[in-house]
């Protein structure tokens, strides 16, 4: 069989890893396009035709529908010190304490060494801060799919998460419905590939003069919002921390408006409220307007729960957990992917072509030249102290 029979549409593929992971003869990996991102190639001569490639691909089999209306809440995490680690409300980490207290296997996505994103395996508290936050890049999970079949066939318990396409596909490649597993999925509004984004870690190191060793996107240093922390060892071996506002990243700058998805991503079909993992977190952004009695200094998740399975979890949790009923009316108002996929503007093209001719420099030297108004307002926003910041959060929520 021919590539371009697996993948008839490109477009829309994510590269789940579902197929690689399906292939009896080891004849189908990912490979990178000029752009960074990867898509599934056949070696022909391996091939043997079976078709079991094609028959688990999410591209081709039908959504389920699930639009279950009583089932939205905003969460957050008891556990202040986990809160702190967690990108929202720290759902996910109170959901994966009680399933490592329960003798659950926990796989999330976490960075490697060379700081690319992976999804590794947890079976300890300890190791979980290695899955906490969000990292805004596409991660590798199709590694772990046939690790966690074998699990699954082996009785063991498994608690899966990652962005929706990467827990559909899971769940068609191990083909049947388990009991012992369960599937968190994100919201999530896309993807840059994991090419591109290590160049910015390597233009980063360049500027830093060090060997950065960790990342936040989403620190909470200034409270519940975007900030860039990076971690590094400078040139001297002594640690050192950096901050940057998005305004200030061209990387996070133009993550966070949307340019520099894969194209599957603005044809998300799993956006909107529609969903198909036992939970769904998110970030419940517009809280204040909506929940005004949440604490929300540091963080609130928005959490759907689309199956028994995720109701009986969420009944459990309660120890680990502050959950408030809520609606998906009120937590779609300030979260677009609750309602569809992010949309492809004219400069996700144009940057990703800039990034294929003049590699992470030129895109980093186009942003220079085109922003320069919101690199200055992205420090301000940097220096303003805490307490005016919260002042003006509390002020606009009241009006
Ligand atoms: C690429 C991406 C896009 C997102 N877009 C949105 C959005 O548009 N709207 C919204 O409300 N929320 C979005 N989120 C989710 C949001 O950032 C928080 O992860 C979510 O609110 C859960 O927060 P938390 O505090 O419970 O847990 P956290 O500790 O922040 O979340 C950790 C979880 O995220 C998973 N994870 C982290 N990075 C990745 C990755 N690259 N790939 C797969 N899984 C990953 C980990 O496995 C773990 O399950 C996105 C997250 C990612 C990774």
């Amino acid at each position: 069989m021919r590539s371009n029979e697996l993948i008839q549409s490109p477009e829309k593929c994510s590269s789940c890893g579902a197929c690689v992971n399906a292939c009896p003869v080891s004849a189908i990996s990912l490979s990178k396009d000029s752009k960074g991102f990867l898509f599934p190639k056949i070696e022909e001569s391996k091939c043997i035709n079976c078709k079991k490639c094609i028959s688990i691909c999410p591209l081709k089999n039908a959504f389920l529908s699930n639009n279950r209306k009583d089932r939205v809440y905003a969460v957050v995490n008891k556990d202040k010190n986990l809160l702190r680690m967690s990108a929202s409300g720290g759902a996910f980490s109170a959901i994966a304490s009680w399933a490592l207290d329960n003798d659950y296997f926990v796989y999330g996505c976490a960075w490697n060494p060379e700081m690319y994103p992976i999804h590794i395996c947890v079976s300890n508290i300890s190791d979980l801060p290695k899955l906490l936050g969000s990292k805004y890049v596409q991660s590798d999970a199709g590694s772990v799919f046939t690790e966690i079949k074998e699990k699954l066939f082996d009785g063991k318990k498994v608690l899966f998460s990652g962005t929706p396409c990467q827990c559909d596909g899971l769940r068609r490649f191990v083909g049947k419905t388990f009991d012992n597993l369960i599937c968190i999925e994100l919201v999530c509004h896309g993807v840059p590939s994991a090419t591109l984004f290590h160049d910015y870690i390597e233009l980063l190191e360049a500027r830093l003069n060090g060997k950065i060793y960790d990342l936040k996107f989403r620190d909470k240093k200034r409270g519940w919002g975007a900030l860039l922390r990076i971690d590094y060892i400078n040139y001297r071996g002594k640690k050192r921390t950096a901050f940057l506002s998005p305004d200030e990243s061209f990387y996070y700058s133009y993550y966070w408006d949307g340019y520099l998805y894969r194209d599957s991503c603005y044809q998300c079909k799993y956006a909107g409220p529609n969903r198909q993992s036992d939970l769904t977190i998110g970030d419940y952004w517009g809280i204040q307007k909506v929940h005004p009695e949440i604490d929300a200094s540091l963080g609130v998740s928005v959490v759907l729960s689309s199956t028994e399975k995720g109701d009986m979890i969420l009944r459990q949790t309660t120890d680990y957990l502050s959950i408030v009923p809520s609606e998906i009316e009120k937590a779609q108002i300030e979260n677009g992917q609750l309602l569809d996929s992010s949309q492809k503007s004219e400069l996700n093209e144009v940057l990703l072509e800039i990034y294929e001719k003049d590699g992470i420099e030129g895109l980093r030297k186009y942003y220079v030249s085109n922003s320069k108004k919101k690199i200055i307002r992205g420090k301000i926003k940097r220096w303003i102290p805490l307490k005016v910041k919260r002042a003006i959060i509390k002020l606009i929520s009241s009006n």
